[in-house]
């Protein structure tokens, strides 16, 4: 067997039909782990780089079975249900606890696949595509996973398949590069211009990614499109969206897609067993202040989209 055939990822999920991640009709492959830890993240369950345990306290019959068998104690009670440490989780072989849960109180995201697996599933989707779509790399952060997206993409890139790939950017720059030729659009998500406050609330600071970014704009020949989650009182005033400006300037690309904060994930923070989330009493952004944004991003030659009212 080939290095490339035994080459695996952990995804959490594909989702055929896509029309908002690049153009035309795409299947986005959601890959597993992120260097980020967003509190708005609406996908959380997506951070983690291995397959982990979710828990749905509402279907939990407390029989504490799942308990038992954990060789590990990664599950423990708390005062009002249980919580998965997924510190201590060890991914077992056949996932234990979830195998022994009956009320499926317990579930398992994530799963391994081989390349050659994912290669065969995605091209089922191929008469969808048409001429214009093909396949999204998203997640998660699929440069978490650099030599599989690598060799992933060359692989579409051969076949003649679309690429498009989202990232946090916070990766070394050697995950990145060897993937830039094999790739046709990048969305490159932005937070904040002030490194203090995007550690405030993604827990780490920007430097890496803002220098990852000017790079990709310099050596990459495809379509790089910015990426800002629009999150009100954090980053949404004139002073940090002129901060993004002049910086999108200086890279001498000019998109932007700015996703207006929605609480569609909050949810799923419960059941990964992340923090609260916090946003859920913050109103999501309205029209009023997305034609703000987007007018302050005009001012400075930059083009904004606005959530999925995007031209591809
Ligand atoms: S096995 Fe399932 S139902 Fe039983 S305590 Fe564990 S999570 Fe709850
Ligand atoms: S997956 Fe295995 S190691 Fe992890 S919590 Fe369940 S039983 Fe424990």
């Amino acid at each position: 067997m080939g290095h490339q055939e035994k080459l695996s990822a952990v995804i959490f999920d594909i989702q055929g039909f896509s029309v908002h991640d690049g153009p035309g009709c795409r299947t986005l492959i959601f890959m597993k782990g992120c260097p980020l830890r967003c509190s708005w993240c609406s996908n959380p369950e997506g951070q983690l780089p291995y397959p982990e345990p979710l828990y749905n306290r509402e279907k939990c019959l407390y029989d504490f079975d799942c308990m038992k068998i954990c060789t590990y104690q990664a599950i423990e009670p708390n005062e009002t249900s249980l919580v998965i440490r997924q510190e201590l989780c060890k991914d077992c072989v056949g996932h234990r606890c979830v195998e022994n849960c009956y009320s499926r109180a317990l579930q398992i995201v994530g799963t391994r696949i081989t390349l050659d697996n994912l290669f065969t599933k995605i091209q089922r989707d191929r008469p969808f595509w048409g001429s214009g779509g093909g396949i999204t790399l998203t997640g998660g952060e699929p440069f978490a996973q650099h030599e599989f997206t690598h060799r992933f993409l060359e692989k579409c890139y051969d076949s003649h398949i679309h690429t498009a790939i989202e990232t946090c950017g916070l990766v070394p720059w050697n995950h990145i590069e060897p993937s830039l030729k094999f790739l046709d659009w990048i969305f490159f998500d932005l937070k904040h211009a002030n490194s203090i406050m995007h550690h405030l609330e993604t827990g780490a600071g920007n430097e890496l990614i803002f220098e990852n970014a000017f790079k990709i704009a310099q050596r990459f020949n495809g379509r790089l499109i910015f990426r800002l989650p629009l999150i009100p009182g954090y980053n949404d005033s004139e002073e940090v969206i002129t901060g993004i400006a002049s910086f999108i300037n200086k890279t001498g690309r000019n998109e932007i897609n700015i996703l207006p904060l929605h609480h569609l994930g909050s949810e799923k923070h419960i059941l990964s067993g992340k923090e609260d989330y916090r946003w859920k009493s913050r109103p999501v952004p309205d029209s009023d202040s997305l034609s703000k944004v987007k007018g302050w991003f005009e001012g400075f030659g930059v083009k904004c989209w606005v959530g999925s009212e995007t031209p591809f």
